[in-house]
């Protein structure tokens, strides 16, 4: 899959590009990371990618011309993929839309700066406008950045271990459980003794348990959406259970 990212700041991309996951699947072949610079497209000794806004006001607005360019350029090199433009005022991004976004061929990203971009893209050139959250950034490059993280943990061979993105937070609509690691006792605080059992069914019934828990306690938005099963529900019973136990105690 290939990510094309149009910015005013392609080194703030290619940092990213450089760590962990990322650079693996880079160097595996798995992904393309693009950066473009917007600057390259713009006229001019000083290469001026923004201007006053017409009508007046503060801040200054990204003009059309290089970013129309720059985006003709990246869809030659990566066709068939949706213009992303990240924008406060796009849709929320969450796990499904990555899961969708995993399953093209490639994204070419528009990071905003400034008040944003001149409408005239928005309207003839972006596919999707996507924004991380109901916060403002000075730039689009980390909502990007965040988007070509989540995305990569989902196309085949990238984790180099499919059954961790599969039991993940959110891949169904449960908070993953707890995890342990070594020491098994740690500031007098034991793990879950069922976890040394060697026994997988009592393991697995554990871990949907808290699961279960966990996202009841922290996140029961995400409980009211989903069809419990017959287990998920003998569980949450044994849970009232000891809860009325415990009050009418
Ligand atoms: N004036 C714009 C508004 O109120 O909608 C905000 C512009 S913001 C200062 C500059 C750029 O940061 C935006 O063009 C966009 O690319 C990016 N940006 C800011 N917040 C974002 C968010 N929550 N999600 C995605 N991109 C964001």
């Amino acid at each position: 899959m290939k990510f094309s990212v149009l910015t005013i700041f392609p080194e703030m991309v290619n940092a990213f590009a450089q760590y962990g996951i990322i650079r693996r699947a880079v160097e595996s072949g798995r992904i393309a990371v693009d950066a473009i610079d917007i600057r390259d497209f713009a006229e001019g000794r000083h290469r001026v990618t923004d201007d006053r806004p017409y009508g007046g006001g503060s801040g200054m607005v990204m003009k059309p011309e290089p970013l129309a360019k720059a985006i003709e350029s990246a869809r030659r090199e990566n066709p068939e993929s949706p213009t992303i433009l990240l924008t406060p005022q796009g849709r929320p991004f969450d796990q499904q839309t990555a899961e969708s976004l995993a399953r093209c061929k490639g994204l070419v990203f528009v990071c905003g700066r400034y008040e944003g971009i001149d409408e005239r893209i928005c309207e003839s050139y972006i596919d999707e406008e996507i924004s991380i959250g109901d916060y403002v950034l000075t730039g689009g490059e980390l909502a990007a950045m965040v988007i070509i993280d989540a995305v990569t943990r989902l196309v085949p061979g990238t984790l180099g271990n499919e059954a961790s993105a599969a039991s993940d937070t959110f891949s169904d609509d449960l908070l993953e459980h707890a995890h342990y690691t070594r020491p098994p006792i740690f500031e007098n605080n034991a793990i879950p003794e069922v976890l040394l059992s060697g026994n997988h069914s009592a393991i697995e019934a554990w871990r949907l348990e808290s699961s279960l828990i966990r996202t009841f306690l922290k996140r029961p938005d995400l409980m009211e959406t989903r069809r419990l099963d017959h287990r998920e529900k003998e569980i949450l019973k044994k849970w009232m259970r000891h809860l009325e136990t415990l009050i009418g105690g």
